[in-house]
């Protein structure tokens, strides 16, 4: 996905055509034309197809899969970003830092799949005013800045998915809850108390599950708050990767390696398969001693995945949020407004002193 691959011109006026969100088709902002996408032999069952995590592992660097990226590299957040090779010098999406362009290349695992973008920068906006808007403490020049303000950023961020078999043996302890009752003497008066003891066994057993579609996203430049805050991707709506769907957008090169994803991935699925332990040992409360996993037929996609961003300095701070182009979806550096928060301290303080006195008077 060199940056000249996913330029196609105007038949009609020779402007860079970009893909249209929504649409499946590219539009002209120039003359206004519309072209439809040509997928030539379509066959979607592509776009969901599983590649060999061991074999892609064991791949050399010439191997077909492979692709060779012309990103750069932001100094600030890491971002790996295709920038437009005809300009310079770029801002980083992720981050507002000014990145300048070098001619390296890397070696990449090809994207096979795309979910291509829903949301247009406008309806991205409107999701992230609105989410402004809906944040009392969020400062009203901000949330006016971020509505008029500059262009967002459309970018295809990298993921990946695996899917595992697995099969587990563990050991634990289940406890049975059980109460006792005591007669204690306070104050004088003599007083019954309910006391709940655990009495626990130790089991063993085995759990089993198949994972599908597990999703690590490839990219280190959004903190991980960020990350999760992405939320839930429709993975049936992928479609086999083409570059017109990349047409006016940025692509993002992964810097989450293969195996460091699915490691990442892993951990999701030992989250899952604790809480499966959990459920299998039963009774009032569990300990998990011994977890024994073994994982087979592990497969992988690579994945495309569109993100609106918007970074901005305000006020000498830098605030930074992501619309997911999907589903609108907005996560964001929660800004506060030193005024809003200070008044509301203060009507706090004077409600609980009223609720104070009140209380006082009522006892007195
Ligand atoms: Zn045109
Ligand atoms: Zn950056």
């Amino acid at each position: 996905m060199g940056a000249e691959d996913h330029r196609f011109p105007c038949h009609n006026c020779g402007s860079d055509l970009r893909f249209d969100p929504g649409g499946d088709q590219l539009i002209c902002d120039h003359c206004g034309s519309v072209e439809s996408i040509d997928h030539g032999p379509w066959d979607r069952t592509e776009a969901i197809e599983e590649q060999n995590f061991a074999v892609m592992l064991r791949a050399t660097q010439d191997s077909v899969e492979m692709e060779e990226a012309q990103t750069s590299q932001c100094p600030n957040c890491g971002a790996r970003i295709e920038f437009d090779t005809a300009v310079h010098a770029k801002e980083c999406p992720y981050c507002a830092t000014p990145v300048v362009i070098d001619t390296g290349a890397t070696r990449q695992i090809k994207p096979r799949a795309v979910i291509p973008f829903e949301l247009g920068q406008e309806e991205a906006r409107q999701a992230m005013s609105d989410w402004l808007g809906s944040l009392w403490f969020a400062p009203n020049g901000l949330t006016e800045y971020a509505r008029k303000g500059r262009k967002l950023s459309g970018v295809y961020t990298p993921c990946w998915t695996f899917d595992a078999d697995t099969k587990t043996r563990y050991t634990g302890q289940r406890g049975i809850e059980y109460q006792t009752t005591r007669t204690v003497s306070r104050n004088g008066k003599l007083e019954t108390q309910t006391q709940t003891k655990v009495r626990w066994t130790s089991v063993s057993g085995r759990v089993a599950r198949f994972f599908d579609d597990v999703l690590v996203v490839a990219s280190t430049a959004l903190p991980e708050k960020f990350r999760a805050g992405l939320g839930h991707w429709d993975l049936t709506r992928l479609e086999p990767y083409l570059p017109q769907y990349l047409a006016g957008f940025r692509a993002e090169a992964y810097t989450v390696s293969l195996e460091e994803g699915f490691e990442q991935g892993r951990a999701i699925m030992d989250r899952q398969i604790h809480r499966d332990i959990k459920f299998d040992i039963g009774g009032d409360r569990q300990r998990v001693q011994s977890v024994d996993t073994r994982v087979s037929d592990i497969t992988f996609k690579h994945i495309l995945v569109p993100v609106w961003l918007a970074a901005y300095k305000y006020r000498g701070k830098s605030f930074r949020f992501v619309v997911n182009g999907q589903t609108g979806q907005v996560t964001g550096e929660r800004p506060w407004s030193v005024w809003k928060l200070t008044f509301t301290i203060i009507a706090v303080a004077i409600l609980a002193g009223i609720a104070g006195y009140l209380a006082a008077v009522n006892q007195g």
